[in-house]
């Protein structure tokens, strides 16, 4: 079998993975080329939540596999009605767009939003405004990236798209202030992952939405990464009693095993398409929607958000009794922490390289913070040997 050890020289930079070269994968744990194993605590930034290889979704996918795997749209396929239904009921909304990645679920609620300024607000043709907010990440295409505050994500890619503004995240005084007639949106993440696992303060997002309802805006909430059992509850928004108007799925929709994006949303918001007004070749492909059907299924019966709730505390206790001994802050929602790490001990990559090395997979977001995701399958005493290698690492 060809092994490769290092990153291929024919791969463009965009990344700098840690050195380690994975070939396989089991529930929370990862095999490198060389058969080391390796805890996931990042779970492909939550796109694994139901961890490596669940044999139900390997399950779905092979049988669809040997059924059909592409239609278009062009037809209707057999598996694309009962994933937009359940998703559609596990989210109590009307009506599922299906697309691929993040960024374009991302791109598509962008466009519905425009659209359902212009048809339904009544905004004047080209004028809609979308309100964002600082610290923001919605993914990596150019219209997304022109309302990024990050230079990494932003600087060079210009011309930029127009009709976004930036307002301090968890600030609603100034989203108060930023909302006029031409907006038609605000698009938030009800936890900022990319930004660090900032969790905004309780009264924010139940504030949001007030303040949509009163301008007749929609509240459109990327839950790319924090949706689907990741924080404890369905959505991230179920953590502070908030409905948006539309959710952008993601990640784990997909189940690790391939892209399944969607923006769901009631028939006033997301009926506002026409025919051949929005698509994607693969969106709502059959392997794709028989794979995210037994997501949906798994996620209906309650178990990963419950074990991500009652797990996430064991975490989050086991972080809190380090701040001080290492660790500068934690935060975050179930099964998902941001962790700042005390400069003097080292920058986030250098504590990851040693977390690595102590047979823990993690990653640094921007300089001294790591983000902890191991997939809600991860057992107790996995959690334990993860943070007590951290704790190794900050200690030593
Ligand atoms: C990852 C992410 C995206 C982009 O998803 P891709 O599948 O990488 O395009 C969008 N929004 C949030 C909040 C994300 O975390």
């Amino acid at each position: 079998m060809l092994h490769s050890r290092t990153p291929s020289l024919s791969v463009a930079r965009t990344y700098s993975p840690l050195p380690v070269t994975l070939a396989s994968g089991q529930g929370a744990w990862v095999t490198d080329v060389d058969g080391r194993r390796y805890l996931d605590f990042l779970a492909a930034y939550s796109a694994v939540n139901f961890g490596h290889s669940h044999p139900r979704l390997v399950a779905a996918a092979t049988a669809q596999l040997q059924r059909i795997t592409l239609t278009s749209r062009a037809f209707d396929n057999d598996r694309l009605g009962p994933f937009a239904e359940a998703l559609a009921s596990l989210a109590r909304k009307d009506l599922v767009l299906p697309m691929n990645t993040g960024a374009e679920a991302v791109e598509s609620a962008i466009k519905v939003a425009r659209a359902w300024g212009y048809r339904r607000k009544g905004v004047p043709a080209g004028t809609a405004t979308i309100v964002v907010a600082s610290g923001n990440f919605h993914g990596r295409t150019t219209t997304i990236v022109s309302f990024s505050d990050d230079p990494g994500t932003h600087d060079d890619f210009g011309p930029y798209t127009p009709g976004f503004r930036i307002v301090p995240y968890g600030d609603i005084r100034a989203l108060r202030t930023a909302v006029d007639d031409s907006t038609v949106a605000v698009l938030l993440e009800p936890i900022q992952g990319e930004a660090g696992v900032i969790v905004p303060p309780p009264d924010y997002l139940p504030a949001v939405r007030a303040l949509c309802d009163e301008r007749r805006v929609l509240f459109v909430a990327d839950e790319v990464q924090s949706g689907l059992g990741r924080t404890g509850t369905t959505f991230a928004c179920d953590l502070v009693g908030v409905v948006p108007d539309l959710y952008v799925l993601g990640k784990a929709l997909g189940g690790g095993i391939v892209p399944v994006s969607a923006v769901v949303g009631n028939e006033d918001v997301l009926g506002v398409l026409r025919p051949g007004e929005h698509g994607s070749t693969f969106g709502g492909n059959p392997l794709a929607a028989a794979v995210g059907l037994e997501v949906v299924r798994m996620l209906a019966s309650g178990e990963f958000q419950a074990r991500s709730r009652e797990l996430g505390e064991h975490l989050h206790e086991r972080l809190r009794a380090l701040v001080g001994q290492g660790l500068l802050a934690v935060r975050g929602a179930g099964l998902w922490a941001g962790v700042d790490v005390d400069p003097s001990v080292g920058t986030g990559r250098a504590v990851c390289e040693a977390l690595l090395a102590r047979g823990v997979l993690a990653k640094d977001t921007h300089g001294s913070t790591i983000r902890l995701a191991p997939p809600l399958v991860v057992e107790r005493h996995e959690i334990d040997r993860a943070v007590d290698a951290l704790e190794d690492v900050l200690t030593r």
